[in-house]
């Protein structure tokens, strides 16, 4: 999706691959062990701490799950990097059979409803005042919320052929990267 877009794309699995980006994807697949290989590997400072300075980063799923300050139905021990000021709960919506389709209203994207897939993702329960919403399900549950640089939603745009939140973080990823190099001083 990102190629597609004209985003020239690493894969971060180590630091050294982390430190040559300006934005960072964070999937969906399983939270609980990206959240152990991230440990594992080194990378959960070197992220926790380019949140903290303002590198846009969208999740998806269990990238949402990475993003939010607060989890509920997680497993023993598992942490978040955070940096929305959410609640999420995991698995929110069952099994992995009991995965499906809507159509969403997403204002800040324009008046044409996003097609999004949900498979065994996640809810935001509570969005903080520091978060804002983006979008909900005709029952109210939300599932898009953003703060800042960080976009977190429950379900996968990729596979519907989406392309406006990727445009969204692209977007961030080429404003904060013009932001970076004003502060670089001329040599
Ligand atoms: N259930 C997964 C988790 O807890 C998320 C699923 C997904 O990313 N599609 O991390």
């Amino acid at each position: 999706m990102l190629e597609r877009l004209g985003a020239e794309v690493v894969r971060v699995r180590r630091p050294e691959e982390f430190a040559t980006v300006g934005g960072l994807v964070i999937p969906g697949g399983e939270s609980s062990v990206i959240d152990k290989l991230t440990r594992i590997f080194g990378l959960r400072e070197p992220i926790r701490d380019a949140i903290a300075e303002g590198m846009p980063m969208l999740g998806t799923c269990a990238g949402l799950i990475m993003l939010a300050d607060t989890i509920t139905d997680a497993i023993d021990g598992q942490q978040t990097f955070g940096g929305i000021d959410v609640v999420v709960r995991r698995n929110a919506f069952g099994r992995q059979v009991e995965s499906f389709e809507a159509s969403l209203d997403v204002p800040a994207l324009g008046p044409e409803p996003v097609r999004a897939t949900f498979i065994r993702g996640p809810v935001v329960e509570t969005v903080g005042s520091d978060a804002t919403e983006l979008a909900a399900l005709a029952d109210g549950r939300v599932v898009a919320v953003e703060q800042g640089n960080l976009l977190g939603i429950s379900f996968h745009p990729e596979l519907d052929g989406e392309t406006r939140f990727h445009r969204r973080f692209l977007k961030r990823v080429a404003e904060q990267s013009a932001l970076i190099g004003q502060r670089i001083p001329s040599r």
